[in-house]
């Protein structure tokens, strides 16, 4: 069984928004064929914190955009104010059909610990339940896409693998912050490394087609 993960296309991710991932917008036409392949099961996450989160540099004394402090021996890096619960910034971006959605997963919901993966917070102790709801679905193969590739797509994929998952990152439908120019370059290798699969997207519905006929 396949299942289609959709990583945070938000608002405050797209060129125009709060913590902007250059040409972030660019994956929505992608997303929009991608939606309509033979998955399983299509899920998505949506970052969504609470107006006081760690995350956000204005809640730090003299706190700076980029800095990294420690929260509970967590390393957190600062952000803007972004994905605030409830606001446009955190609605799924124009575009995007959410009509073919199994389900949405929220994120960075707790004030002291951000959570970059779709799976787990960033001190690794809560859930946000996508394991055991895929895992239920007997889902065997990830596909993955969205943003940002050097923060919540890489994180995701990660944990992905090392919950067993084969893991499939579709590059073409990823967009990184790149506050280092190869930030998202750096990320792929290390996705790569761990033993991510990288699908072309012109390839994506041929090999689905092909596992289908398999079976
Ligand atoms: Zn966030």
């Amino acid at each position: 069984m396949k299942a289609l993960l959709l990583v945070d296309l938000q608002n405050d991710f797209m060129p125009l928004g709060a913590l902007a991932v250059s040409k972030g917008d660019q994956i929505v036409p992608f997303v929009k064929e991608l939606v309509q392949y033979p998955f399983d099961v299509i899920v998505a996450t949506k970052d969504w914190h609470p107006p006081d989160h760690c995350s956000f540099a204005s809640n730090h004394p003299n706190g700076c955009i980029g800095e990294v402090v420690e929260i509970a021996g967590v390393p957190q890096k600062l952000w803007p104010n972004h994905c605030i619960q409830g606001t446009f910034g955190a609605e799924f971006a124009p575009g995007f059909d959410t009509t073919y959605l199994d389900r949405i997963f929220y994120k960075g919901t707790e004030r002291y610990v951000d959570s970059y993966s779709a799976f787990f917070n960033n001190s690794g102790q809560l859930s946000t339940g996508l394991e055991k709801y895929l895992k239920d679905k007997e889902i065997k193969e990830l596909f993955v896409a969205g943003l940002a590739t050097d923060y919540c797509v890489k994180n995701s994929v990660l944990d992905a693998i090392s919950l067993g998952f084969k893991t499939y990152v579709i590059s073409e439908a990823c967009r990184g912050v790149n506050i280092n120019a190869r930030d998202s370059h750096a990320a792929f290798a290390v996705m790569q490394t761990a033993g991510a699969t990288f699908v072309p997207f012109q390839k994506l519905e041929e090999i689905l087609k092909v596992k289908d006929r398999a079976l």
